[in-house]
Formats: C-alpha cells, sequence, structure tokens
C-alpha cells in the first residue's frame, strides 16, 4: 500500500515516490507538502505533482516507491531520469534501488549526509550540486 503521509514530522514525507529526495527540494515545507502528501492544504501552491503519471501510477499500483516495481525503469520515467541525470547528476533509478535496499531510514540519512556542506555543515539544495556558500565558483 502506497503510504501517504501529511505530517511532516513523519520521516517518510520527504521521500519522493520516484526517487527524488524531496527533503532536499527548495520548495519542501514551502511550497510544496511534498510528493508523498495528498493534502490539498494552502502551502500546496505546486500543481504539477497532482498530475504526475509516476505518482498517480505508483499509488494505482499500491506501491511505496518505483524502486518496489518490476517494470523500473518504465518509459513514464525516461525524461525525468534523464533530465536529473543531465542537469543534476542525480541518478534517480539508482535511488529507487538505495531506498529499496537500505531502507527508508538508511536512504533518507544517506541523502542527508550527501547534500551537506563538509566545510560549513549547512543543507544545500540537490539542484545545486553543492554549497553556494563555501564554492560559488565551482557552479558551471
Ligand atoms: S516527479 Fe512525481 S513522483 Fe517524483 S517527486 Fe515529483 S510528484 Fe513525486
Ligand atoms: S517504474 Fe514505472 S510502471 Fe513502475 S511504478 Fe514507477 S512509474 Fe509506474
Ligand atoms: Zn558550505
Amino acid at each position: 500500500m502506497t503510504k501517504i503521509t501529511n505530517d511532516f514530522s513523519d520521516p517518510d514525507s520527504v521521500i519522493g515516490m520516484c526517487g527524488v529526495f524531496c527533503g532536499g527540494c527548495p520548495a519542501y515545507q514551502k511550497t510544496c507538502y511534498g510528493c508523498r502528501s495528498a493534502s490539498k492544504g494552502p502551502l500546496q501552491k505546486r500543481k504539477s505533482k497532482w498530475k504526475c503519471k509516476k505518482r498517480i501510477c505508483i499509488i494505482e499500483n499500491q506501491l511505496n516507491h518505483c524502486g518496489e516495481c518490476i517494470k523500473l525503469s518504465c518509459v513514464l520515467r525516461k525524461p525525468l531520469e534523464k533530465r536529473y541525470l543531465q542537469n543534476y547528476n542525480i541518478d534517480l533509478t539508482k535511488n529507487c534501488h538505495q531506498i529499496r535496499t537500505l531502507g527508508s531510514h538508511s536512504w533518507i540519512q544517506s541523502q542527508k549526509q550527501k547534500f551537506t556542506c563538509p566545510y560549513c555543515t549547512l543543507p544545500f539544495s540537490p539542484y545545486d550540486q553543492h554549497c553556494l556558500i563555501c564554492s560559488p565558483l565551482e557552479k558551471n
């Protein structure tokens, strides 16, 4: 059964169903409740998730994420996977496999560690790929 949670204090609320780390997204808790929430409350300014075919597919198949699906990686995922790999160096298929093999708790810890600056110890956005405070010139 797909885990839907509208509670930010639930650790699993940061796990995007397609393998995106919602917890690292700048919109999370600001303009979005996260992929795993079904809340249409006032914070949910981003509307795209309701039409996301991957999210719909996962819920229809009663899975928690694509890593539980024998069709990984299916055609529905291909454009998103390509975009994440090219633009952000994030491998969403690998993420899905890791969520399954590591378990959600360890995967969340690994993502937090990956997106925390080793110099200033502040979190940075996965979409920036590195800390903009400590290495702003590295961004290309
Ligand atoms: S792309 Fe779809 S499945 Fe992935 S995090 Fe966004 S809403 Fe969820
Ligand atoms: S891998 Fe594809 S078919 Fe399987 S749940 Fe994810 S989106 Fe649906
Ligand atoms: Zn830093």
